[in-house]
């Protein structure tokens, strides 16, 4: 059967006994007792005792002293009388509920009303059972009255209690027991408190007068009311008390809710401290790696290489020896930049880091220097051939053609070869020493040199002069020197070439052969040049301002390439020529022919702007290059300078004068002034004047001398011409000073 449906039968039935309980009740009810104004005073009892409740503190449970009257009715009046009482104290009750706001549900109203009417009726039963089992009506007798009235709370209790579960158990489909528990067992008190105020009454009403009984309701009145008072304060303290803990529950709870947060909120920034130290430590690594790394090949670098040969030289030269650096330059590697374009350059290089790593061991050092160089520490080899044989390896691999974005580009290189020498106690001159050894293969033009002792020295020379040079103008180092420029016609002077002369304060002189190279290379030609022109320019004025007759010399400056590419030549020919006073027409600048031809474009440009200042251009050196006849007629050149091997070459017999003739014919076709240089001897000269060249310079003459000196002649010599009249005071040739000899010349 489903539970519905046995608890509906279940309402029905306790409905129908609680009916004929009542019906029961009122048929039999014994009213000869009562006359209205009992009737009264135990309806407004009942009023009052269903009224009268405590709660009792840290209980669910309250003390109702509803069934008083019930239970009094049972000893002072009838059982079916209380059943009465019963119903109406439990209409009472509900309906105060109710005005409080208890919400009953459809059949507990019915059901409370039946199942008390029966419960009672089922106690009157048990009541009237009471002389069955020796119990008699005398409840004068304390005891009697004890047991009775126990008796009667027990079987209320029992009986309503069961009722009350029955419905419960059957309407929640709980178990029986467990409900009883809960809903049952609570309401003995109702009976005990009950079962105890209907005892006191009885006592009262039995024994005293009305005084008595009025003067104990009183005391009873004022105890109940105190006991409740005092049950107040005792479950406000309990409350507070409660609430106190609550709080402080509370407090605790949010104490430990802020620690559990500021621990999460610890661990956080202890994580992001760590997270932070982490990418400090990544950071430092790869800076750490940075610093040894070559970006774009991912190659060690220099510095790498220096604390990597420092370590070598620390393990002691048995070691030491058995090393070897290798120091490599890719030819060429400029001009792959400047036409294929950076981007194509980058790729060449990575590519040839990679082709390094491939063909040469692990425990090998490759590092990249910067550009185009390399450095190679080969370990633990038996011979200088063992490396020279890596060497060639590389040098294989190297020079195998490269396609990159598909451009074919071949390169060659160069590589020096040195072994650890143990003496050079830094890493930066073994490192130096390799390095001179490519130059050595450079200069010589072989795939692989090794390095050699002389080269070093002359190598380092190199060095010195190159940062002497460096100030050889402020240490007044520098001098110049004159040729005379002569008339091959009448053989008086034209003017002077300025020779630049560096007499170094410890080397002694240094032929411009050697220095003018280096100061080309590093740059210190363009303040050099500065210096010789305005010098130059201003012994020219000084001379010119002499004499009348000195007033259309003119001087020559030699100009190299650094120079003539750069923007600051036009401005050093100008203020040279302001500060002196020189008129341009007086200045002559010498460009040796390779110099013209080499950047023949921008020569044109920058040699037009300085033509047409009105300074004079001569072509020196004239042979020796590979002149383009169509540059040699734009370029504003007035003068061609032959150069001297040509001259030299013209020998006792004239033989070679073949190409003399041909330079000479050529500037007449040009419309060309035409120098010859490095006139020395009467047969050469008479050549010369033969072919019809119409000045000349060389030793016949005079060599490069000093100012004063120069001074000299110019007053003491009107014709240079050996074999001419002689009209000045000096009556014969005189042999030119000599220049100061020294190893450098
Ligand atoms: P260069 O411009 O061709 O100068 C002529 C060189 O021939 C000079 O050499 C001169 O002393 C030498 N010489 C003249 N006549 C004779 C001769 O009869 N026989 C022989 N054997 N030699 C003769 P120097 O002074 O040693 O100059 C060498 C080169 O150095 C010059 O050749 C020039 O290219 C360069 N040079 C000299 N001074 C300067 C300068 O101030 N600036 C630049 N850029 N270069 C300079
Ligand atoms: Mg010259
Ligand atoms: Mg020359």
């Amino acid at each position: 059967m489903n539970q519905q449906r046995l608890f509906n039968i279940y309402v029905y039935v306790v409905s129908v006994f609680g009916l004929a309980s009542i019906i029961f009740a009122v048929a039999n009810l014994d009213t000869s007792g009562l006359n209205t104004s009992t009737l009264i005073l135990i309806l407004g009892a009942l009023l009052i005792t269903s009224r009268l409740t405590l709660s009792l503190p840290r209980s669910n449970s309250h003390l109702s002293f509803s069934d008083t009257m019930i239970f009094f009715s049972f000893l002072f009046f009838s059982g079916e009388l209380a059943i009465l009482l019963a119903v109406l104290e439990i209409s009472i009750s509900c309906f105060f509920l109710k005005t409080k706001g208890v919400v009953f549900e459809r059949n507990a109203l019915v059901f409370n009303v039946f199942s008390v009417a029966m419960g009672t009726a089922g106690t009157l039963l048990v009541w009237r059972s009471l002389p069955f089992l020796g119990l008699t009506n005398d409840y004068l007798t304390t005891p009697n009255l004890i047991t009775s009235l126990g008796i009667l709370a027990f079987a209320q209790f029992a009986f309503i209690s069961t009722l009350a579960a029955g419905y419960y158990s059957l309407k929640r489909a709980a178990s029986f027991w467990k409900t009883w528990k809960i809903e049952g067992f609570s309401i003995s008190m109702t009976q005990i408190a009950g079962a105890g105020l209907a005892g006191v009454a009885y006592k009262l009403i039995s024994y005293s007068d009305l005084v008595t009984i009025g003067v104990s309701l009183l005391v009873l009145g004022i105890a109940y009311l105190n006991y409740r008072q005092l049950l107040r304060d005792i479950n406000e303290s309990i409350d507070q008390a409660e609430k106190a803990e609550r709080d402080k529950t509370e407090i605790a709870r949010a104490k430990a809710e802020e620690v559990e947060e500021h621990a999460k909120q610890l661990k956080l920034l202890l994580e992001k401290e760590e997270d932070i130290s982490r990418d400090l430590r990544q950071s430092k690594q790869d800076l750490e790696y940075a610093a040894f790394h070559d970006n774009l090949t991912d190659l060690p670098n220099r510095a790498y290489l220096i604390e990597r040969l420092n370590l070598l030289l620390q393990l002691g030269p048995e070691v030491a020896k058995r090393y070897y650096v290798l120091f490599l330059d890719l030819s060429r590697f400029k001009n792959i930049n400047d036409s294929l374009g950076h981007t194509v350059g980058d790729e060449v290089l990575r590519v040839v880091a990679l082709r390094l790593r491939r063909c040469l061991r692990d425990e090998d050092t490759i590092a990249r220097l910067g550009g185009d160089e390399f450095a190679i520490i080969l370990n633990d080899l038996s011979s200088l051939q063992e490396a020279k044989s890596y060497a060639y390896q590389i040098y294989d691999h190297l020079t195998q053609p490269y396609v990159i974005h598909g451009n074919k580009i071949f390169s060659d290189l160069f590589i020096g070869i040195a072994p650890f020498d143990y003496e050079q106690l830094k890493p930066e001159d073994i490192l130096r020493d390799a390095d001179i050894a490519m130059h050595s293969a450079k200069e010589e033009n072989v795939s692989v040199a090794v390095f050699d002792k002389d080269v070093r020295s002359k190598y380092l020379e190199h060095i010195r002069l190159e940062g002497d040079l460096r100030y050889a103008i402020e240490r007044e180092e520098l001098a110049l020197n004159y040729q005379p420029l002569i008339s091959l016609k009448g053989g008086e002077i034209v003017g002077f070439e300025a020779l630049l002369r560096w007499y170094h304060s410890e080397l002694g002189f240094i032929s411009p052969g050697v220095f003018i190279p280096i100061s080309e290379d590093t740059g210190s030609v363009i303040p050099i040049t500065k210096w010789v022109l305005a010098e130059a320019c201003n012994q020219l004025q000084e001379w010119r301002e002499r004499s009348e007759v000195f007033r259309d010399l003119t001087v020559s400056v030699n100009i190299s390439g650094r120079h003539l590419a750069d923007r600051s030549l036009v401005t050093d020919i100008e203020e040279a020529l302001e500060i002196s006073g020189l008129p341009a027409t007086h200045l002559k600048l010498e460009i040796t022919e390779s110099t013209a031809m080499e950047n023949a474009e921008r020569s044109i440009e920058t040699l037009n702007e300085v033509s047409n200042m009105g300074v004079k251009l001569s072509i020196d050196d004239f042979g020796t290059g590979y002149s383009s006849l169509s540059y040699l007629h734009r370029l504003p050149f007035d003068t061609l300078k032959i150069d001297r091997s040509f001259v030299l070459n013209v020998g006792e017999n004239g033989e070679d004068s073949g190409i003399l003739q041909t330079i000479v014919s050529l500037t007449k076709t040009l419309k060309k002034e035409v120098v010859a240089e490095g006139i020395e001897t009467e047969k050469q000269l008479e050549l010369l004047r033969d072919l019809g060249c119409e000045y000349g310079q060389g030793y016949l003459f005079s060599k490069p001398l000093p100012g004063d000196e120069i001074e000299t002649l110019l007053y003491q010599k009107t014709s240079f011409l050996p074999f001419a009249d002689q009209s000045s005071s000096s009556d014969s040739f005189e042999q030119p000073a000599t220049e100061v000899p020294h190893r450098y010349a």
